[in-house]
Parts: C-alpha cells; sequence; structure tokens
C-alpha cells in the first residue's frame, strides 16, 4: 500500500509493518522481519548524532535495542490506530502496562481511586508496591456520585475498566472523563475488553491500556501490553517512566503480535457472532439465572455499549441457579471448554468465578448462586452450545 491512503482499519492491518523495498534490488519480503538487536551501529558519529538529534525532538529515533527497532515501531503504530492515540509504549504483559500507567502519574503522598469493577490483580498492585511508595489508593463504584464522595485534596489518578472483569459491566467514560477533566486526574482506562471496537480515548480518557496478550496477538502464546495515549504531555510522561523502568519486549513477541493483529478483527467477529448465540441461548435456559453480556439487549449496560462500541467479543459471565458444589459438577462435565484464565485466544474457556472476589465489586447481587465466566472462541456454535447443555445437567 502506497503511503498517506486514508483506509479502514481492515485494510490498515493487513498493510501495517510492511518491510521496505530494498534499494539495490527493488524487492522485499510482504512483512518486516523480526528484528533482534541490542546494540544499534553506527555508520559515523554524525549518523549518531542524526538519531540523537530526532530523539531529542521526539522522534522514534533508536540509539540502543532496549525500546525495539521497526519491528516494535510497527507495532506500536498498530495500537495506535486501533485506539485512536498517536503514542504507543510497549510493555512485557498488561499487568506489567497498567504498572506502567499508574507509576507515570503517581507518586509519595499521593491517592488514586479505582473503580471497583477493575481486573482482580490491579488490587495486588496497590496493595504491594504503590502502598510502599506511599500511594494511596480507595476503590468505590465507578458512579460520579460516589467517586465525588471519595475525591480526596492528593487526587491525581482515576482509574477504571469498561466494561469491568467479571460482570462486564458498561461504565459512562464520557461521563467519567468530564469528572477526571473538572477535578485535575489523569483517567486511565483498561481498555484490553474492546480494543478494535472501542476508543476510550475518543470518549476524553487521557490514557488507555491493553493487554495485546487476549485478542491482539490471539493465540494463546504470546504475554503483551500497551499504553496509548494522544496528549504529548501525558505520553512524555509515560515515556519517560517506560525508559526509567527499563521495559522491553522480545522481537519476536513483536513480531507474533504483528501477524496476530493481522487476523484480530476478524477473529473478533467471529467470536462475537458465537458469543452472542452462546448468550442468547444461556439466557433461556431454567438453570441460568442471569448472564452478563452488553451485546445482549436485556443487559443492563446495552444503551451505552450501542453509544460507544462498534462491535463485541466473546466474553461473557452468568450465573447458574445453583451453589458452589454444583458449579464445579457442571465446569468439570465441560469437555469443549478449557479450564484457565484468559481469554481472546482460538480456544473457548471457562473460569469459576471466586465469590469472595466477586464480592468486592458493587456491581454484583450478593446471591449465594455461582458466576461463571466462560470466553466463546472460535468453534462451532453449536458445539459450544451442545458442551453447555450437557454439563448443566450435572448441576
Ligand atoms: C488479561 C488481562 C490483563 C492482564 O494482561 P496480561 O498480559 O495477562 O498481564 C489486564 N486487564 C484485563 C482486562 C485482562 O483481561
Amino acid at each position: 500500500m502506497k503511503d498517506n491512503i486514508n483506509t479502514k482499519l481492515e485494510t490498515y492491518l493487513q498493510h501495517a509493518g510492511m518491510a521496505q523495498f530494498n534499494e539495490d534490488t527493488g524487492a522485499a519480503p510482504v512483512s518486516i522481519p523480526a528484528m533482534r538487536t541490542s546494540t544499534v551501529r553506527f555508520k559515523n558519529l554524525e549518523a549518531l548524532d542524526q538519531v540523537e538529534t530526532l530523539k531529542n525532538q521526539g522522534h522514534r529515533a533508536v540509539v540502543y535495542g532496549r525500546l525495539g527497532m521497526e519491528t516494535h515501531g510497527a507495532l506500536e503504530e498498530i495500537f495506535c490506530k486501533l485506539e485512536a492515540g498517536t503514542n504507543a509504549c510497549l510493555a512485557p504483559s498488561g499487568m506489567a502496562a497498567i504498572t506502567l500507567a499508574m507509576l507515570s502519574f503517581l507518586g509519595n503522598g499521593d491517592h488514586a481511586l479505582i473503580a471497583d469493577c477493575v481486573y482482580g490483580p490491579v488490587r495486588r498492585l496497590d496493595d504491594s508496591v504503590l502502598k510502599r511508595m506511599g500511594v494511596s489508593t480507595t476503590y468505590c463504584p465507578a458512579t460520579i456520585e460516589s467517586l465525588s464522595a471519595n475525591l480526596k485534596e492528593n487526587t491525581k489518578v482515576l482509574y477504571v475498566e469498561s466494561p469491568g472483569s467479571l460482570l462486564i459491566e458498561m461504565l459512562d467514560l464520557q461521563k467519567l472523563a468530564n469528572f477526571a477533566k473538572e477535578n485535575n486526574l489523569i483517567l486511565i482506562t483498561d481498555n484490553t475488553w474492546g480494543n478494535g471496537f472501542y476508543e476510550p480515548l475518543s470518549l476524553g480518557v487521557d490514557v488507555s491500556v491493553v493487554a495485546g496478550t487476549k485478542y491482539l496477538a490471539g493465540h494463546s502464546d504470546v504475554m503483551l501490553g500497551a499504553i496509548i495515549s494522544k496528549d504529548e504531555k501525558i505520553a512524555a510522561q509515560i515515556h519517560e517512566t517506560h525508559y526509567a523502568l527499563g521495559y522491553a519486549i522480545s522481537a519476536e513477541d513483536a513480531w507474533l503480535s504483528i501477524r496476530g493483529a493481522r487476523t484480530m478483527m476478524l477473529r473478533l467477529r467471529q467470536s462475537a457472532e458465537n458469543g452472542l448465540k452462546v448468550a442468547n441461548w444461556l439466557s433461556e435456559h431454567s438453570s441460568i439465572e442471569k448472564v452478563y453480556f452488553p451485546a445482549l439487549p436485556s443487559d443492563s449496560g446495552h444503551e451505552l455499549w450501542k453509544r460507544d462500541c462498534k462491535g463485541s467479543n466473546g466474553l461473557l459471565s452468568f450465573q447458574l441457579k445453583t451453589d458452589n458444589q454444583g458449579a464445579r459438577r457442571f465446569v468439570n462435565a465441560l469437555k469443549i471448554f478449557g479450564i484457565g484464565f484468559s481469554w481472546g485466544g482460538f480456544e473457548s474457556l471457562v473460569q469459576l468465578v471466586d465469590l469472595n472476589t466477586i464480592k468486592q465489586h458493587s456491581y454484583w447481587n450478593n446471591s449465594d448462586n455461582q458466576v461463571i465466566r466462560i470466553y466463546v472462541g472460535l468453534e462451532d456454535a453449536s458445539d459450544l452450545i451442545d458442551d453447555l447443555d450437557q454439563a448443566l445437567k450435572y448441576i
């Protein structure tokens, strides 16, 4: 594809990260290779000076391998395109991206407001590293009322995730962005769920964090994170922290992620279509109390989802009309859904949600009945429904 053609996302993803033509032969492989290096070599000192100058002007000019060369650069651009941002930093996992986002804006004496629906391990970061650094946190429902009540003079960051982990509850990011602006807070959101069809930065969010481990890499074999922003000052602060912490990812992981990104939208669509079929089927089953999936018209986040999202995916939760023992029998009886914690790959997965964990989410209805989260992958939807059907007989 020639430069400067403005295309739709799917066209862009097929042409991103193409290798430059060799000037002598006029030929090139289709995609850039995984460019491994620690040392970057310069023809002479003037060439080094030129790169240093570009770097000081804020360009992506590389003098050492930690930042990565063209392979990493292409992946950063892909994240910018997916998230409607202008700056992206790569991290060795989604969790590392969350850590980087927090550490970029919080220091001794600061306070952070955190939505109580966020990805569970965020609480570990807060209880260990942030606490040791002298950063305090308050978890609360992501409503303006509750956030206002918990706002302190030293609050610097509002950290949220939309939709939330485990119960997939949609948040009103526009409202949260207005609240953050009014109170001088940096609003960070985890957009792992919506990467590719939900643009928090366009809704006023300052920083978007994505676990590329999920749909982008897409084949359950890469750990990857990214932090995306579009304000120059905010981006500079993230870049500085990224550099200081020494984050690096391997060229192979960047390469595999670019390869994953080419088919990401196709996989997302298939997984979302299967997910909706499964969600509809579950919502009519007599053993199911409630299905949590914003693409379902009956979901309380459906209107927000329609307003803000151009698509969906295959991650959903449901509440069984049974206790923990019945739910354990159900999970163990599944034959296609694998027991495992991730999602966004090709294969369907199931997770028995810990009731003590979910009690920390204000959206939870405090029932003793068990919640199951499933990831609906790329298998044939009727096989998945048959599998759920036979396993539900064991509750
Ligand atoms: C998986 C996940 C993460 C963490 O990503 P890793 O690459 O596994 O560290 C963060 N946020 C959400 C919403 C996730 O699902």
